[in-house]
């Protein structure tokens, strides 16, 4: 019997089989698709994301190195500028089967190809189906991401209308694209503050070595309109691509967190559990994180703490998700006001409060939290109302 079984080797999967193995667990992990694959992302790893690891990202899985952004709307284009790197990008194959080496290096035992079926808890041991065979371990973790069906199976449906969607293509370009992010407001935000995460409709173009990224996401949505808005963010970039065009492929973002992310035996991890900010994306980020915790909690229930996953869900609840609904807290202002001020105005306010830029950029960096930055928000509200008012 295994100690602990990981289902699905996204980083999030592969990071707490590490771990878990690093801390003499005996450790399966198991990914249905075979090396190497790849995931539909933008490929943005903050640092505060790269920060989470224990091992270094090597240099030749780092596309770029970014220090600046180009904010971009229908009337404005703003350019930020900083001294140090805010984010790596990174081509998902690349990152996901280094993490996936790195966890059978760190120990688990791998088995690559085979899909879990299904995740069956009984009181002393978990059963996973493996390709037909049941294999049993002491505890379980769920990393399938958000389409996840032991997380639907366990825990309920993930609500539908917290699944945003997220679509890219990675280009040839003719130059090399730099290293400055485009972010495109494609759409006006709503018009009216609504409690619940918006996430208007963005573009992006995230700098690789002689490649972009570039890509569309948004809550509500057609494929009809994400096409167009990627189009539009092509054609409104700096970088020009070459070489045949590709499909563009898309996959649901998960905007809200899970309610329950522990069972007695079974732990949810990264998208599976929602862990991905309708503000700032940080899926990586937080996915990591709660890694890191489901780890510590595999171990602690093997150490007798009958308490351990309880207190999983508390601590996700208290760090990961406390700092995802900060960040819901913030989406809804800032677009709000984007969609009612002068927009241009709005981020040369902001770049002319540098105790809050600063925030901002320390917070990419792991050194500065989403409740700072709540803080800080509140009492700039006004004033980033008014002084961008449109004249
Ligand atoms: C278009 C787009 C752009 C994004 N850009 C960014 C970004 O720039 N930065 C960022 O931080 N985040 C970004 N995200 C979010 C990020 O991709 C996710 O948060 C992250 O991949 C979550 O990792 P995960 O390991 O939880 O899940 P996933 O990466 O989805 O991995 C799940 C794994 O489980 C496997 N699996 C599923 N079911 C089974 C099963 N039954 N048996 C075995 N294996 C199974 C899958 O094959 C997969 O390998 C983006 C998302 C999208 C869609």
């Amino acid at each position: 019997m295994y100690d602990v079984a990981i289902s699905g080797a996204g980083p999030t999967g592969s990071y707490c089989a590490s771990l878990c193995a690093k801390a003499g667990l005996r450790t399966l992990l198991v990914e249905r698709e075979t090396p190497p694959w790849t995931k539909c992302c933008a490929g943005g790893v903050l640092m505060r994301a790269a920060g989470r690891l224990d091992v270094p990202i090597p240099a030749g899985i780092i596309e770029k190195e970014v220090r600046g952004f180009i904010i971009r709307g229908n009337d404005f284009e703003e350019r930020f500028r900083f001294d140090r790197c805010l984010t790596y990008t990174v081509d998902r194959k690349n990152l996901d089967n280094f993490l996936f080496k790195n966890a059978e290096r760190s120990g688990a035992e791998i088995i690559g190809g085979k899909m879990v079926g299904e995740i069956v808890e009984r009181d002393d041991r978990v059963d996973l189906n493996i390709g037909g065979q049941v294999v049993s371990a002491k505890a379980a973790v769920i990393a399938e991401g958000i389409n996840s069906r032991n997380a639907m199976k366990l825990f309920g449906p993930y609500p539908r209308d917290a699944k945003a969607i997220g679509m890219r293509v990675i280009l040839d370009t003719e130059e090399d694209p730099g290293d400055v992010i485009e972010v495109d407001l494609l759409d006006s935000p709503t018009r009216w503050p609504r409690r619940h995460p918006m996430f208007p409709l963005m573009g992006w173009m995230f700098p690789y070595r002689g490649r972009a990224n570039f890509g569309v996401g948004g809550h509500g949505y057609s494929r009809a309109e994400l096409e167009a808005g990627l189009s539009r963010t092509m054609g409104r970039s700096i970088v020009r691509t070459k070489g045949p065009i590709q499909r563009p492929e898309s996959h649901p973002i998960p905007i809200w967190p899970r309610r329950r992310t522990a069972t007695n035996r079974v732990l949810l991890v990264g998208d599976s559990a929602g862990l991905v900010s309708p503000l700032s994306g940080e899926g990586l980020s937080h996915g990591l994180h709660s890694s890191i915790l489901a780890a510590r909690a595999v171990d602690g229930l093997l150490e007798g703490n009958r308490d351990a996953f309880r207190e999983y869900q508390q601590e996700v609840q208290s760090t990961v998700i406390r700092d995802i609904k900060a960040a819901a807290f913030i989406s809804p202002v800032l677009h709000w006001l984007i969609g009612v001020v002068d927009t241009g105005e709005f981020f040369r306010v902001v770049r002319r409060d540098e105790p809050y830029l600063n925030a901002w950029t320390r917070m990419a960096c792991g050194e500065e939290s989403w409740q700072t930055l709540m803080a800080m928000t509140i009492p700039r509200f006004p004033r980033l109302f008014f002084s961008s008012l449109r004249h």
